[in-house]
């Protein structure tokens, strides 16, 4: 059987699901558990989202985010789990062991790395979003795709794909988007509720990021401290976008933002251009992600978390 047919074959015949995603959720991640989670609803089904804390509340205009990680604990009685956008099981932290615990697990994802953890594993690293895929899982099961369920996959493509700037907005990007406008979602809504509604406290550390901004040698580095997120009173989700405003510099091929963690740790988010294949240092730190968008998390200070990955880059580009 083909895999998408395992995966629909799933979603037809069993009764309940908690649909998990991974740890620092962005569009994608929120979008493709709402959209899959409302269809399964509307055809009967129980559905439960999981997702670890902070949840990034800007997505909060997206239909049924209410219910991410009501009742949670109860996961008992559920048959089935499913974990979208995500390449291994890492990526939900704790929640992993409940995962595991399910009898019948799916893996539904973009990413190249992907594990394959699953009991059936269903990963296109050709799509341009983990949405795309379950646009292509609800249409292949005949389940119901209505307005909202195609805001939230609209959600997901528009934010992975950069609003199809990044390199990943191929053909079938743009005509995913084109079927899920069919449906009914309305872009215009979409990119006002998620790239229009930045925070004062992000703007002032996107402020700060830029000034501290150093470019050597086609790298554009930036840090921010534990300090300055709580001398301007922001949250971690505050940080979020800077680097895809950092990454609007000429000339620079790699972008990173380095981000000191409540656990001091520093968390390292990477953006590729041109040739630069940026999952390649992400990897080096035990991190992942595409090619011109990567992160990892590092257990250093700061300055040796910076020296480590520039250096890094050099060294890989000489090769
Ligand atoms: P961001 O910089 O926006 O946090 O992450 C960019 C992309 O890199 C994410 O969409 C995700 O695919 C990937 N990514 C970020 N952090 C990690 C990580 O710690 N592990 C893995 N495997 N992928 C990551
Ligand atoms: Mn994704």
């Amino acid at each position: 059987m083909k895999k998408i047919d395992e995966v629909c074959k799933i979603l037809i015949d069993y009764k309940s699901f908690a649909l998990f995603t991974h740890i620092n959720a962005d569009g994608d991640a929120i979008g493709s558990i709402l959209g899959l989670g409302m269809s399964l609803e509307i055809a009967g089904k129980k559905v439960k989202y999981v997702v670890p804390e902070p949840v990034p509340v800007k997505f909060n205009f997206l239909k049924n985010f209410q219910l991410i990680n009501k009742d949670a604990e109860k996961l008992s009685n559920i048959e089935v789990g499913i974990l979208l956008d995500a390449a291994d099981t890492n990526r939900i932290d704790e929640l992993r062991s409940h995962l595991e615990g399910f009898g019948v697990t799916v893996n539904i994802d973009h990413h190249l790395t992907n594990g394959h953890f699953a009991t059936v594993n269903f990963v296109d690293g050709n799509a341009p979003s983990t949405t795309a895929i379950v646009l292509e899982i609800l249409e292949h099961a005949h389940l119901p795709i209505n307005a909202d369920i195609s805001n939230a996959l609209f959600a997901g493509l528009l934010t992975d794909t950069g609003s199809f700037h990044y390199p990943n907005a191929n053909r079938d990007a743009f005509l995913y988007g084109a079927k899920l406008l069919d449906y009914g979602a309305d872009p215009a809504f979409i990119a006002n509720k998620i790239f229009e509604m930045d925070t004062m406290p992000h703007q002032k550390l996107l402020g700060l990021a830029l000034l501290r901004m150093e470019v050597t040698d086609r790298i554009a580095y930036s840090y921010i401290m534990r300090k300055d997120i709580e001398e301007f009173n922001a949250s971690d989700e505050d940080t979020e976008g800077i680097i895809d405003v950092m990454r609007k510099i000429r000339d620079a091929e790699y972008i990173v933002l380095f981000k000191e963690t409540r656990k001091r740790e520093v968390r390292v988010s990477l953006r590729g251009k041109n040739s630069a294949d940026v999952r390649i240092i992400a990897e080096q730190f035990g991190g992942g992600g595409h090619r011109a968008a990567a992160g990892c998390t590092i257990g250093e200070q700061m300055q040796e978390a910076i020296n480590e990955v520039l250096s890094l880059i050099k060294e890989i580009r000489k090769e």
